[in-house]
C-alpha cells in the first residue's frame, strides 16, 4: 500500500529516512539522545513488513528492558495496524531462552532447564567458597560470582580460562577450581544462569552449524537498539545470527512450523543488520558492555553505511545545551552536538535542601504545581542513583498524596529485607505476634526448615501458647541438637532485646537484633550490587529509626511501629492523571517524560563513591547523569541536600562535581525557604566555590575533587576537613522545624472530619485554610492554603495537624 508505505515516511528527516528505507549492508546508525534512534527502528521494521520485504517472522529485534519490547512491538502494531505475529521483539536474554528451550536436547540439557537468577547463583557460589575455604584467599561471593561473570561475558569456558591461568598463584587456582565447580553444579542441575543464557547460545550455534543455519535462515533482518551496551558474548551472537546459512547444512532440516524446509541450492545472503547507539550512553561497563563494539562496527561489517542523526526532537534547548556541556568533559568520544528546533524552554531548576527530606519536599511540592498547570502525574518521573533514596521521596509523597509508583523496584517497606528487619521489631515489641516471628524464624539462615516450624506450632497449640512460648521450649521437642541450639540463640536474642523494648531507642533496638543475629552482617560481607543495595536499605531503615527518636526524643519502639504502619498503610492513591514514576537512573534509559527531577547530584551518589576506584569509572557516572538530563523533555530539576542521612549516619554532602559543568545561566537556583537568598537565585556555596576563585573554599573544593577523601564527609568525624566542618555548621544553622515534619510527631488522626472552609493548624506548616476535601477515609486529603508556606496537600489521616 503505497500510501500507508509514505505514511510511515512522514515527518522524518532525510536521514532518519534514509535509515528506514535502506536495504542490503548492514547499517550502523549513531546518535545522541533523543535523536530518533528508537523510533526509527521501530519504523523501519513496520516499512520492511509494510514493502513486503519481510515477513514479519523474518525479524529478530533487540531490546534493553522487557519493557522497551513490549513498547515497540506495540508501536509497530499501531503503524502496520496488524497484529505482527512471529515477529521477534525481545531482549537478548529472552530471545535465548527461546532458543535454548528450543533446541536443549541438541546438546544433553532437557527443556524444562532451570534459569538460576543472581540469588541462586550467589547461593551456590556461597556454598562452594565454604567447601574450598576460599575465604582465606580473600573471595567473597561477588567477587567470586563477578569474576566468574566476566569470564562468561568474553566467551571463556572453564577449559579455556584454565589453559591462560597462572597454576603458581594459589589464589588463582583456587578460582579456577571455584569456577570448574560452579560450572558441573549447574550442568548436573540443568540449569543456566544469566550469563549463559547468551554464552551456552553462541556455543550451540558454534557447536552445532546445521541449528545455527536455521536460525541464520529464519532471521532475515536483524534491528539491536542500545548497541552501546552490548558485551562480548551478545556481540558474538550477533555475528553467529549474521553469517551466512550454508545450503549443506539446511538439507533434510525442519522449519520451525515443524514442516520439512523446501531445497536451497541457492545459498542465501547473511541476514541484514541495523544497529543504534550511542557511546555516550554507555552505563553498562561494569556489567562488561564494551564501547568499543560500536567503534569497531566498520571493520567488522565492511561495506556497512553510517548514518549520523544530529535533530534532537525531545528536549528543549537549555536542557540539550546543559547535556552537551556536561558530555563534553568526557575524553575519548567523537564530538557530536545535537541541535533542536523546540526553542530554549524553561530554565533548569536546581534546588539546594538542608536535608533529603526538604529535597522531597521540593520535589511534592513542584509536582503539585505542575499537576496544577494542567501537567499529568504520568508525565513526571524522579530519578535517583540508588535505591536507598527512594524512603524519604515516598514518605513525603504517601503525606503529601501523591500518586506514584516505583517502576523496577519495590516501594521501601514492601522490600524483602525491610519487611524481615521490621519483623524483628515487632517480634520484640509483640511477642505474640506468630506471623512476624515466623518470617524471621530462619533469616539469616539458621537451619530452622518447615518441618522444625510446624513442630514448635504443634507444640504452642497443644496448651493455647504462643509460638514464641514454644520457642523457650524447643529443648521439649525432641529435635536435633543444633537445630534446638538454633532456636535456643533465636529465643535468647528475642528475649533480651525485648527485655528493653519499652525503654530503649528503636535505633539501639534495631541495631543489637541487627548485629546480634548476623542480619547485617551477611549483607555487608557480601560485595554483590544487590546485597549491597540490601544492606544499603536496611541501613537507610536504621537511619529511619535514629531520625524517629531525634524527632521523637521519648518515641518507642511501639511509637515508631505505629508510624511505620501508617506510612505503609496509606497505599497507592488514585488519580485520573496516572501516577509519578520513580527510578533509578540505570532504569532510566530509553523513556522520555515531559518533566524530570533528577535527585541527589551530590558527590558521593552521582558520582557514587563505589565508581572513584573503577577506571573509567567517573566517566562512566557522568555518562549516567548525560542520560537522566536527556531524559526530560520541557522540564528538568537538578537537586541535592546539604546533609544526607546514608548508610546510618547523617553525613554532609557536597555538590556534584558534574554541577559545575552546566554554564551557570542554564540554572536558576533555588533554596531551602528559611535558607539566605531563598529563591535569590545563587547557587550552593560550594559549588560556587568549585567554579574558581581562590582562597581556602576553592582549594578545600578542589581537594575534594581528588580522591576518595572528598566524598561526602562524616561531620566532625577524624579526618573531617575545616571545608567539611565550615559545610556542617552550615548545614546547622538555620534552626528552622524544617526537617522534622516528616517524622514530627506519631499520629493517626483516624475520625478527623475537614470540610472547605476549616481552618486548621500544622506542626510545621502553621496556620492555613482548607481549600477543598477529596477522597474519603484513609484516603481523604485536604489542600490547604498556608499563611506562608503556600499551597499543600496533605493525606489527612497522618498529618500533623489539628482543626482550630
Ligand atoms: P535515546 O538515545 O534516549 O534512546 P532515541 O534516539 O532513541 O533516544 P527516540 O526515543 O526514538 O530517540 O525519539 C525521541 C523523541 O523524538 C520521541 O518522542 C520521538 O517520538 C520523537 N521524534 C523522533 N523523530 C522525530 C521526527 N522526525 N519528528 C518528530 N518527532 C520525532
Ligand atoms: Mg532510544
Amino acid at each position: 500500500d503505497p500510501a500507508l508505505e509514505s505514511r510511515l515516511l512522514e515527518g522524518l528527516n532525510p536521514q532518519q529516512r534514509e535509515a528506514v528505507v535502506h536495504r542490503g549492508e548492514a547499517l550502523l546508525i549513531v546518535a545522541g539522545a533523543g535523536s530518533g534512534k528508537t523510533s526509527v527502528l521501530t519504523r523501519r521494521i513496520a516499512h520492511l513488513i509494510e514493502t513486503k520485504d519481510a515477513w514479519p517472522s523474518q525479524i529478530l529485534a533487540i531490546t534493553f528492558t522487557n519493557k522497551a519490547a513490549a513498547e515497540m512491538r506495540e508501536r509497530v502494531e499501531t503503524l502496520i495496524g496488524q497484529a505482527a505475529e512471529g515477529m521477534w521483539i525481545s531482549t537478548f536474554h529472552s530471545a535465548c531462552v527461546r532458543i535454548l528451550r528450543r533446541e536443549a536436547e541438541t546438546f544433553g540439557y532437557t527443556k524444562s532447564f532451570t534459569i538460576y537468577d543472581s540469588a541462586d547463583s550467589r547461593a551456590l557460589i556461597k556454598r562452594i567458597i565454604k567447601d574450598l575455604d576460599a575465604d582465606t584467599f580473600g573471595f567473597t561471593v561477588s567477587k567470586v560470582a563477578g569474576r566468574i561473570s566476566k569470564a562468561k561475558n568474553e566467551l571463556q569456558e572453564v577449559e579455556s580460562y584454565s589453559r591462560n591461568a597462572n597454576f603458581a598463584d594459589p589464589a588463582e587456582a583456587v578460582f579456577v577450581e571455584m569456577f570448574r565447580r560452579y560450572s558441573s553444579e549447574l550442568t548436573r542441575a540443568n540449569a543456566f544462569d544469566f550469563d549463559d543464557l547468551i554464552a551456552q547460545t553462541v556455543y550451540l550455534f558454534r557447536a552445532f552449524p546445521k541449528v545455527a543455519a536455521l536460525y541464520q535462515r529464519r532471521f532475515r533482518h536483524i534491528l539491536v537498539d542500545e548497541y552501546q551496551d552490548t558485551n562480548h558474548a551478545q556481540y558474538s551472537l550477533i555475528r553467529e545470527l549474521t553469517r551466512a546459512p550454508k545450503p549443506e547444512h539446511l538439507k533434510g532440516a525442519v522449519g520451525f512450523d515443524g514442516m520439512p524446509l523446501k531445497e536451497y541450492d541457492r545459498p542465501l545472503p547473511p541476514a541484514s543488520l541495523t544497529v543504534v547507539g550511542d557511546s555516550d550512553q554507555s552505563i553498562y561497563a561494569f556489567r562488561g558492555a564494551d564501547i568499543r563494539n560500536i567503534v569497531e562496527f566498520e571493520r567488522d561489517f565492511p561495506n556497512s553505511k553510517v548514518i549520523l542523526l544530529e535533530q534532537n526532537y525531545r528536549s528543549t534547548q537549555n536542557i540539550l545545551s546543559a547535556a552537551n556541556s556536561v558530555i563534553a568533559n568526557n575524553f575519548d568520544r567523537k564530538d557530536k552536538k545535537l541541535f533542536t528546533t523546540i526553542g530554549d524552554g524553561e530554565k533548569i531548576v536546581g534546588f539546594t535542601g538542608y536535608s533529603q527530606h526538604d529535597e522531597a519536599q521540593f520535589i511534592a511540592d513542584e509536582i503539585v504545581e505542575l499537576r496544577e498547570a494542567g501537567m499529568d502525574y504520568r508525565d513526571v518521573a524522579v530519578f535517583y542513583r540508588t535505591n536507598a533514596q527512594t524512603r524519604a521521596l515516598e514518605d513525603v509523597f504517601i503525606r503529601s498524596a501523591l500518586p506514584y509508583r516505583v517502576i523496577g523496584g519495590t516501594k521501601f517497606y514492601e522490600r524483602a529485607e525491610i519487611k524481615d528487619a521490621m519483623a524483628y521489631l515487632i517480634a520484640v515489641a509483640n511477642p505474640a505476634d506468630p506471623l512476624a516471628l515466623r518470617r524471621i524464624m530462619n533469616v539469616p539462615k539458621r537451619g530452622i526448615g518447615p518441618a522444625t516450624e510446624a513442630a514448635l506450632q504443634n507444640h504452642a497449640d497443644k496448651d493455647g501458647r504462643t509460638l514464641r512460648d514454644a520457642l523457650r521450649e524447643s529443648d521439649q521437642l525432641g529435635l536435633g541438637p543444633k537445630v534446638t541450639a538454633a532456636i535456643e540463640g533465636l529465643a535468647t536474642i528475642l528475649d533480651e532485646v525485648g527485655a528493653t523494648a519499652d525503654t530503649a531507642a528503636p535505633a539501639d533496638i534495631l541495631a543489637a537484633l541487627l548485629e546480634r543475629t548476623g542480619f547485617i552482617e551477611a549483607l555487608r560481607a557480601s560485595r554483590d550490587p544487590q546485597d549491597e543495595a540490601r544492606a544499603e536499605n536496611v541501613e537507610e531503615l536504621l537511619a529511619v529509626t535514629r531520625e524517629f527518636r531525634r524527632n521523637n526524643p521519648t518515641g518507642t519502639l511501639l511509637d515508631f511501629l505505629t508510624e511505620v504502619s501508617l506510612v505503609a498503610a496509606a497505599d497507592e492513591l488514585d488519580d485520573s492523571s496516572g501516577t509519578v514514576s520513580l527510578m533509578t537512573l540505570h532504569t532510566a534509559k530509553g523513556l522520555e517524560f515531559e518533566a524530570v527531577f533528577l535527585t541527589g547530584v551530590e558527590e558521593g551518589l552521582l558520582p557514587h563513591q563505589m565508581s572513584a576506584g573503577e577506571p573509567g569509572g567517573p566517566a562512566e557516572e557522568r555518562r549516567l547523569f548525560y542520560v537522566g538530563i536527556t531524559r526530560a523533555r520541557r522540564r528538568l530539576y537538578l537537586s541535592l541536600a546539604m546533609t544526607r542521612a546514608q548508610f546510618g549516619d547523617v553525613t554532609v554532602a557536597m555538590p556534584s562535581r558534574y554541577l559545575q559543568e552546566i554554564p551557570t545561566e542554564l540554572i536558576d537556583w533555588r533554596q531551602s525557604p528559611g535558607m539566605a537568598n531563598s529563591r535569590g537565585g545563587t547557587e550552593p556555596r560550594a559549588l560556587n566555590a568549585r567554579r574558581g576563585g581562590f582562597g581556602a573554599e576553592n582549594s578545600l573544593a578542589g581537594s575534594s575533587l581528588g580522591g576518595p577523601g572528598g566524598y561526602a564527609i562524616e561531620s566532625g568525624g577524624p579526618g573531617a576537613t575545616a571545608r567539611a566542618r565550615a559545610a556542617a555548621r552550615a548545614a546547622e544553622r538555620p534552626k528552622t522545624e524544617w526537617t522534622s515534619r516528616v517524622t514530627s510527631t506519631v499520629r493517626d488522626n483516624g475520625d478527623l472530619t475537614l470540610a472547605a472552609g476549616d481552618r486548621i493548624r500544622h506542626v510545621d506548616f502553621g496556620d492555613g485554610k482548607v481549600t477543598a476535601v477529596t477522597g474519603t477515609g484513609p484516603k481523604a486529603v485536604a489542600e490547604v492554603q498556608f499563611e506562608t508556606a503556600g499551597r499543600k496537600r496533605l493525606l489527612i489521616k497522618i498529618s500533623p495537624i489539628e482543626k482550630l
